[in-house]
Order: C-alpha cells, then structure tokens, then sequence
C-alpha cells in the first residue's frame, strides 16, 4: 500500500485505502469478538477419539505414504459413498489437477464461471483454458442448453473436456450432459467439493462423469482438516492417478509418469477416521437447518432449485436477494449484529482477468452480485437461524433487529 501512496501522492482512492487499512489495524481484535456466529465453523471429533489414532500412529512410526489409516480411510469412504476406483488426495484443488492430468486434458474446457477460484484456478495452473459457459438462473449449475448452443455457434476444435460443479451440492443435469459429452467426445469431470452425500436417482452422483473429485477441507461438510478424494469412472485411470501423486513411480519406485506430490498424511486421516461414525447425524442435523432456514425465510428471499432426482445436502444456505444494493444492506444488518455473511461465489469467474474472461455469462454475473450464503455449520441451533432469520427480515424493513 506505501508503494501505491509514493507513486500516486494525491490519489484519493490511495488514501482511504490507507484510512481503512490503518482502521483494521486499530481493530483486529474487536472484529474478532463481534463475530457471535461464523460463516462456517468445523466439526469436531471427540478429542480422545482423535488422540487414539494418532497415538496408533506414533507406535508404529508410519506418518505417511499410503499408511494403514489413509488405506482404512479410502476403504470405508468408497463404501459410504457407494462408489468404486476412490483414492484420497492432499486436498481438493489437487484432486481436480491430479484428475486432469490422469485424463490428460488438453486446449480448451468448457466450464461455469459460478464457483469457487479453485475450479478456474486449477485448469490454469495446468495451462488449460477455461471457456465459461453460463449457468441455469434456478439451478446454478452450467446449463446443458447452452452447452450445446456453445458447440453450435463458437470453433470448438480445441474443446475436448467439460468441468462441471455441483453447485451447492445440487446435481448438475447429469444424463443431459452424458450425452452432450457423447454428442461432442468431451472428458467430464465434476468439482463435487460440495457434493459430498448427494443422491441422484437414489444413488451417488458421484458416480457420474470420468471423474469426480472432493474436497476434505475443514469448513467442508465431512473433513481431514485438508483433504480430497478422487473418483474415477475408470480403474485404469485410477491406477494411473495413484501413481501421479507420488511424483509418478511405478511399483519399483521408478518415475514412470511426470508426478507431483498430492499425498494424505496418516494425521489427516486420522481426522477423517474420527468423524467417520459422525457422517449420518452430520448430514441429518445440516438437512434440518436448511429445512429451517427455508421455512424461516420463505417468501422474502429466493433459493436455489435443487434437482427433482435428489435431495439437498445441508452444504450452504445461499440465498438470492432482488438486487446488489438489497443485498449490501442486508450484510450491513448482519455483520452489526455479529453474523458473519459471505458473498458465495462473488465475483463470477468469467469476470476475473486471471482466468482468462473468455465466455459471455450474463446470468452467472448476474447471480454473483445477488446472492449471499448464510451460516451453516453442524454447531447451528434452530433457534440461531430464528435469530439470523429476524435480523435479514428486520433490514427488509431498514429496522435494527
Ligand atoms: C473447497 C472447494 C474446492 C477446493 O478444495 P480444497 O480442499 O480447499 O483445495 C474446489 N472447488 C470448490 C467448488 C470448492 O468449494
């Protein structure tokens, strides 16, 4: 900031930057006290729980390279899950660039522009391109329609891959783009960070696409403090990613492939292993609070439409106000009375430089600036969303809660 000060004495948008800056200085602490309910906050496993696989750990002096925990981990996980060819990775921005290396991605990729950074981030960190295709306004998943309407009016030689996001959880139309992979011989692969738990047609929507990944990370729904997992549609890839994430060796630790490092530690599974039981109530109660939080809210705001063949997973609470301005002062209302807020996902990818803004994406623009998640995490009491709920209403009205 002193940099951009010396350079431009009088700019005035220097200065209240500084002015900012030297009031969050002052104040770090009282901002941290004033946040009576987070955004998220991460579920816990009893500590003694935890403690036992780590000092399971400790005795055998195994921390990690594929060691009994990670392996107890990946065994009971594919099984929860209902899905076979599952491997852990480090994390779940690993999980998609291990999972477009194994597919060999190449050129172009079809993607939505309405996720989280690590989505974009990830295909162009590996020197992919993303093109953004605009999303369904109800569903906020990319939408099939325009997928196709994408192949029928851009040159899309250099298009041979689909990522995809569950957004929220919500399962993406996944028979309608099987077959506009089929359609247009596309690799797809779903971002399923949010999706841990969905169903579609009864079963795992993670079973879908050539890939699927998740992430494990702490504010995520089920969690290895960091962690994802992959899930190919196919063993041979799966073997191939397995050797991937251990810079590549074959069995007689030869590098076969170009690998990277994007191993589970054993105190990572640990975690894991110690929320394990935990996943049906976790599910269950987060299943509970949206329920609640729709019911409170109904009528003021809108919400997303989940798809008619699953049922939502309790991942976020996202709401979509009528207009930005409507929005900023519901925050506003919030964040005085201690609710933290998060404009989830803001700005749209399609609008970030970084990310290379090839795609027109007017809807996803558009929900980017309307839409707020609240808070959602397993700690959350009915009677909290009450309160969060009366405060959001009260701003409606311009009232102090
Ligand atoms: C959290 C998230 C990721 C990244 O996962 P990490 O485990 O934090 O690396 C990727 N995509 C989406 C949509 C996410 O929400």
């Amino acid at each position: 900031m002193q940099h951009v000060l010396r350079l431009q004495p009088d700019n005035q948008t220097a200065i209240s930057l500084l002015e900012q800056i030297d009031n969050l200085k002052s104040k770090p602490k009282q901002l941290i006290n004033m946040i009576k309910y987070p955004i998220v906050k991460p579920v816990l496993p009893e500590l003694g729980k935890y403690q036992r696989y780590i000092e399971s750990s400790f005795e055998r002096c195994w921390l990690t390279n594929k060691g009994p925990l990670h392996q107890e981990l990946e065994v009971r996980l594919a099984e929860y899950l209902g899905v076979e060819n599952l491997m852990l990775v480090a994390n779940g921005t690993l999980a998609l660039q291990v999972a477009y290396k194994a597919l060999e991605l190449q050129g172009d990729v079809i993607t939505t522009p309405f996720s989280f950074a690590a989505t974009a981030g990830s295909l162009k960190w590996q020197n992919l391109r993303p093109e953004f295709v605009d999303v369904d306004p109800t569903s906020l998943n990319l939408c099939p329609k325009k997928i196709d309407e994408f192949f029928s009016l851009k040159n899309t030689s250099n298009v041979n891959a689909l990522v995809a996001v569950h957004v929220f959880g919500n399962p993406c139309e996944v028979d309608r783009i099987d077959e506009l992979a089929q359609k247009h011989r596309l690799k797809v692969i779903y971002d399923a960070a949010h999706a841990f738990g969905s169903q579609y047609k009864k079963q795992s929507l993670l079973n879908y696409g050539d890939a699927s990944t998740l992430s494990l990370h702490a504010t995520k729904i089920f969690h290895c403090v960091e962690g994802g997992a992959i899930i190919f549609k196919c063993k041979e890839t799966l073997e191939k990613a397995k050797q991937l994430i251990n810079f590549g060796f074959d069995s007689n630790n030869n590098p076969q492939y170009t690998g990277i490092n994007a191993k589970m530690s054993e105190m990572h599974a640990a975690m894991g292993l110690a929320l394990f039981d935990r996943i049906d109530e976790i599910l269950q109660k987060r299943q509970a609070l949206v329920y609640e939080y729709k019911k409170q809210l109904n009528g003021y705001l809108q919400f997303q439409t989940w798809h008619a063949e699953g049922e939502n997973n309790g991942a976020y609470m996202p709401v979509v106000f009528d207009s930005e301005q409507s929005l900023l002062s519901t925050m506003q209302h919030l964040t005085y009375k201690g609710i933290q807020s998060r404009r989830y996902f803001y700005p749209s990818l399609s609008e970030v430089p970084a990310y290379g803004m090839h795609g027109d994406t007017p809807i996803a623009n558009d929900i980017s600036r309307r839409i707020l998640c609240l808070p959602m995490y397993f700690d959350l009491s009915k009677s909290t969303i009450g309160e969060i709920a009366n405060v959001i209403k009260a701003s409606f009205r311009d009232e102090p809660a």
